[in-house]
């Protein structure tokens, strides 16, 4: 299909559905960096709509005539966004790294823009591409950790790029980007969203459930490519290798042996070229704008963090970013700071698209244009210096600790911490010697204006961004508890122990979860008892060692760290349904109702919940209302075998052998080689005085046994393992 003229691309670019950006946001600001919200009352709204054409001719034009970048052919070119997970700019040949791992990209930065001094808004997955894509800072989208719905009302670059003519495809490779798990909301506005990672099975490897190797990513991209439909188009690439554990195939595994996650990195970059080559071939190279960066860095003990997500240090801050204009051939290299999240409204302006006032970062097209190629601008403190905004929560989210704000201004690095943090970059790069303490002014000024730029760019969360039920069910069954960041509204008051002085904790709980994710549930024990005896209020912790005792049938020593949670979260639906399970394990029914009860109430929508309070009753003999959420859980799931088995069965045992009929029929063509299923539904058949339908059923159920029938999902399993089907 073709793409509309570029009056009707506009025109649709004002003209959006009820309830989405209006025409008055559409209108490019000057400056966006501090601009949180742009509201217009109702009748000045509606006269605007009158003026769509003059906002066309004026002030939109700004963006719509603004002249493509230097040798862009199309006013609508095609896009490639390539996401390198965890890649820390230190590592790569451009940015001045001598190791060597990074010469295909250091290719393309010769003909690219170099982005030297380029951060992360936010050190995580998840919550960085929501960055990347909306141009908003995670105050105001409020993805603050994995599985935070990303809000329709945030502007959402491939949703508006499909919106005015793109095609849009997505190919991600990792569980952290997956939709219907950890990503929810990521998948709006894209024709193909490429993921489908789920929790690792036993007899799965990570890079069939959790995670895909880069070169599988990329030629699921270029097959893409090579039948896309006809238009211009936005390919996002994510290639999730360099994030741990640091594990390359050959022959980099052998090569960087010492090394893994140089070896990651390399692999990553020849994977790029692969990419690259694609574009090459389908002779899409020269006119498409190429935007490679990586969502976080990687920290290796500095300021004693591993792996990433808590501190806002270089590390983990500092990125590689580089942008191809479309038509572009030499190499610049812009020394001006930057965020990750100018780059989404860098690619509405390239693409000759409005950006939408709820965007929060800066389109960096004048400082790609401004200047001449193979020059460096020289900023300094009044011209270009603009500083960047960093923060983390995920400390506050997982421990309670105090939430951090980093804020890079002139030479320094501010961090906003219970003990705050003040560096001199310019003579202390790895940011090792504190001056708050000596440098109060400084500090205090700087500390005002971070507070400030806050409180202008936060948003309330406005939406219902609680997660729905399916998402909670994926996060809980992924070892995540869900956050309430999304429904907090006081994120600037989360206050707690000051990260710094409890980072080994957090180390200790990584290498804990990924003992848990490779089921190695003996080594997890130990490591999750020390987190927990240093920060006995961890809910993670309680509910990973909880977890972890259940796989090792530990389940007395489970009840404690259970009953734990649910008294530190006592509205959670599945700390209640965890510590349920572990009571009925260790054959404390009765306590175990309650705890079901309560599930139930909290979460009403959930056909699993229902079922196992229904199972707790039946067994503590209180049928009716064992009957009553077998139905309740058959109206959320009409297909769910056991229920229907069971509901029939309590039925067939009370005499209601008419009512029963019907659940195990649907049993029988559920599961048709369940044996219970076919022998109670001869008894019914019997009860019901139909002897020859009570023979076949029968006849069956001796038939499936012969043959060594299936009698999983039967009561007996059902009830003995109420933890089976998590
Ligand atoms: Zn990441």
């Amino acid at each position: 299909m073709a793409l509309p003229s570029s009056t009707g691309l506009l025109l649709r670019g004002v003209s959006l559905p009820a309830g989405d950006t209006s025409p008055a946001d559409e209108c490019p600001a000057a400056t966006r960096r501090a601009q949180a919200t742009c509201s217009a009352p109702a009748t000045l709204m509606r006269i605007l709509r009158h003026l769509v054409w003059a906002m066309l001719l004026t002030e939109c034009a700004g963006a719509a005539t603004s002249a493509p970048l230097r040798g862009s052919a199309s006013p609508h070119p095609n896009i490639v966004l390539i996401t390198l997970d965890t890649t820390r700019a230190d590592r790569m040949g451009f940015l001045g790294s001598e190791r060597g791992l990074t010469p295909n990209l250091d290719a393309l930065a010769r003909q690219a823009v170099v982005f030297s001094r380029a951060y992360a808004q936010v050190p995580l997955t998840t919550p960085s591409h929501a960055t990347i894509l909306t141009g908003t800072y995670p105050q105001f989208n409020h993805v603050n950790y994995m599985g935070d719905p990303l809000g329709k009302a945030v502007p959402f670059l491939p949703d508006i790029l499909h919106r005015n003519g793109y095609r849009t495809a997505a190919f991600v490779g990792a569980l952290a980007l997956e939709p219907r798990r950890l990503a929810p909301g990521f998948e709006r506005g894209f024709d193909i969203y490429d993921a489908g990672f789920h929790r690792r099975g036993p007899r799965e490897d990570r890079y069939h459930s959790l995670e895909r190797r880069g070169e599988e990513v990329v030629s699921r991209s270029l097959a893409w490519l090579s039948k896309r439909p006809a238009g211009p188009f936005f390919l996002w690439v994510h290639l999730y290798d360099p994030h741990d554990p640091y594990d390359p195939p050959e022959p980099y595994k052998t090569r960087y042996q010492a090394e893994p996650y140089d070896g990651e990195i390399a692999y990553s970059d020849a994977v790029v070229a692969k990419l690259l080559a694609g574009l090459r071939t389908r002779r899409l190279f020269d006119s498409a704008l190429i935007a490679v960066m990586a969502d976080h860095g990687e920290a290796f003990g500095e300021h004693g963090e591993n792996h990433h997500g808590i501190f806002l240090y270089d590390e983990t801050i500092h990125i590689p970013l580089l942008i191809k204009a479309p038509g572009q051939h030499a190499g610049k290299r812009v020394e001006t700071r930057v965020g990750l999240v100018d780059v989404a409204p860098t690619i509405l302006r390239t693409a000759n698209l409005p950006i939408p006032a709820a965007v929060q970062g800066e389109s960096l097209t004048s400082l790609i244009k401004s200047h001449p190629a193979g020059a460096s601008d020289q900023p300094n403190d009044s011209n270009g210096q603009v500083p960047v905004y960093a923060e983390s929560g995920y400390g506050h989210l997982s421990f309670g600790w105090s939430k951090l704000q980093a804020w890079r201004t002139s030479k320094y690095l501010y961090i906003e911490a219970p003990e705050r943090e003040l560096y001199d970059q310019s003579a202390d790069p790895l940011a090792t010697h504190n001056l708050a303490a000596d440098s109060k002014a400084v500090a205090d000024t700087v500390a005002g204006q971070v507070a400030e730029f806050y409180a202008k760019t936060k948003r309330e969360a406005t939406e219902n961004t609680k997660l729905d039920l399916q998402q909670s069910e994926s996060l809980h069954a992924l070892g995540y508890m869900s956050s309430e960041s999304g429904t907090s509204s006081g994120a600037d008051k989360e206050s707690g122990a000051d990260p710094k002085l409890k980072i080994g904790i957090a180390n200790l709980l990584y290498q804990a979860l990924v003992h848990m994710q490779n089921e190695q549930y003996q080594e997890a024990v130990p490591i999750l008892e020390q987190v927990l005896e240093q920060e006995p209020n961890t809910p993670i912790a309680l509910l990973q060692l909880g977890r972890a005792y259940m796989a090792v049938k530990e389940y007395q020593k489970a009840v404690t760290p259970l009953r734990n949670l649910v008294e530190k979260k006592p509205d959670d639906a599945f700390a209640r349904y965890e510590f349920g399970c572990a009571l009925v394990k260790t054959g404390n029914w009765e306590e175990a109702a309650p705890q079901f009860e309560a599930a139930v109430f909290q979460n009403s929508g959930s056909a699993m919940m229902h079922f196992y309070l229904a199972l707790v009753y039946q067994r503590t003999s209180r049928v009716g209302e064992a009957a009553k959420e077998f139905q309740s859980a058959l109206r959320l799931d009409p297909d769910n075998f056991p229920a229907n088995l069971l509901l029939g069965r309590l039925l067939v045992m009370q005499q209601r052998a008419a009512e029963a009929l019907p659940y195990l029929r649907k049993a029988t063509r559920l599961r048709p080689d369940s044996i219970d299923a076919h022998h109670f539904l001869a008894d019914v058949y019997a009860e019901m005085g139909q002897p020859v339908n009570a023979h076949r059923e029968r006849a069956e159920a001796e038939r499936l046994k012969s043959e060594g029938g299936s009698r999983l999902g039967t009561p007996k399993e059902d009830s003995g393992d109420v933890s089976k089907q998590r």
